[in-house]
């Protein structure tokens, strides 16, 4: 089994890549705020000659409505740079069925206004005799619109899911998604959906075709869509700490889930990434050493001491990115996740990333 690792980079992501491919909740923002900082980094990106896809496997809003959010969380992003999961699943559909079919809509305004755009004919109703269905997220959801689709693919019509989300982050927690309403229709029909959004491959097809991207880099949070899509379309990506994941998450990632890139934010794509040096069972990176002791990973710092010629060595050791990244390493290559501090250094970290500190 390959064991793919965290890669270095000697140049900053934003030399290297033409177009970052930016997951939105999680990693632009929030709710309703930006992550802090994130306009300011796509600003510089941008200045260095970078382009952008705005990325989001929720279906109930118009790439417009997407676009108006970002330019008020002061973002210069232009509508034609959203994708959303509605437009590939237009394109799943339309690739299926002849022009001007009937698609009968579960879900909101918008997808069905995606649904047109592709030359398709949207329908609410099953008595319509819908070819295909294309089912997405929308707060209005309702009972009989989950019948009306259970009818017409029992009927033999053509079944498509914007994605497969079972949650939808909220300032309240996690509230249901797609995916659980999905679940409601397969379970009813015993069908099962073809899927657009992340982390499949169609989603990714529909990125690279509207921004003709050449070395895209994927940016997001989850590990489950954004970091599995890029694996299986074999394009690097980088995996930010300002959302879903968290560094526990990171050190348990299965092999198609693990990210090329580590970062705290999205200020990861105008920086250097380090790499990861390995001798005698032990991974180090910039400040931090991690060995494996019994079924643990114990991470030390191993900054010089200070000393009258190196005053610089009594300041705390550096990026907390950099312990993950050489604990990481070790978790994925011995399927290990228990972490232990050998100093006080190693506590402080540890406790920051969310991660045991000792036995
Ligand atoms: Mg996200």
């Amino acid at each position: 089994m390959t064991i793919r690792s965290l890669q270095a980079s000697y140049r900053p992501l934003v030399d290297e890549h033409d177009v970052a491919l930016l997951d939105l909740d999680g990693v632009v923002y929030v709710g309703a705020d930006a992550v802090p900082g994130v306009p300011e980094v796509l600003a510089a990106a941008a200045a260095a000659g970078m382009r952008f896809g705005f990325v989001t496997n929720n279906a109930a809003r118009t790439p417009h409505q997407v676009g108006e959010h970002l330019r008020d969380l002061g973002i210069a992003a232009l509508d034609e740079e959203v994708i959303t999961s509605s437009q590939a699943a237009g394109r799943m559909l339309a690739d299926r069925l002849p022009a001007g079919s009937p698609v009968l809509i579960v879900g909101t305004a918008a997808l069905a206004e995606e649904v047109e755009g592709a030359g398709l004919r949207a329908v609410w109703s099953a008595t319509d005799e819908p070819a295909g269905v294309v089912q997405g997220y929308s707060p209005e959801l309702s009972w009989a619109m989950l019948a009306e689709a259970c009818v017409a693919i029992r009927a033999g019509a053509f079944w498509v899911a914007t994605n497969t989300d079972s949650t939808l982050p909220s300032p309240r927690g996690p509230l249901p998604g797609n995916g659980s309403f999905v679940q409601v229709v397969a379970r009813t029909t015993g069908a099962a959906p073809v899927v657009a959004g992340k982390p499949e491959p169609a989603m990714h097809a529909e990125c690279v075709l509207r921004t003709g991207a050449v070395r895209p880099l994927v940016v997001g949070d989850r590990l489950d869509t954004d970091i599995e899509g890029a694996c299986r379309a074999g394009v690097p990506s980088l995996l930010v700490l300002s959302g879903l994941a968290q560094a526990v998450d990171l050190l348990s990632a299965a092999v198609g889930q693990r990210p090329t890139f580590l970062a705290a934010d999205l200020g990861g794509i105008l920086v250097r990434h380090p790499g990861i040096d390995r001798s005698d069972g032990s991974a180090r990176c910039g400040d931090w050493e991690v060995t494996l002791r019994g079924d643990s990973l114990l991470l030390v710092s191993v900054r010089d001491a200070p000393s009258p010629d190196r005053p610089e060595a009594a300041e705390p050791p550096g990026d907390d990115c950099d312990a993950l990244r050489a604990l990481a390493h070790l978790a994925w290559e011995n399927e290990i996740t228990s972490t232990v501090a050998g100093d006080q250094a190693a506590v402080a970290v540890l406790a920051r990333l969310g991660l045991a500190t000792g036995d």
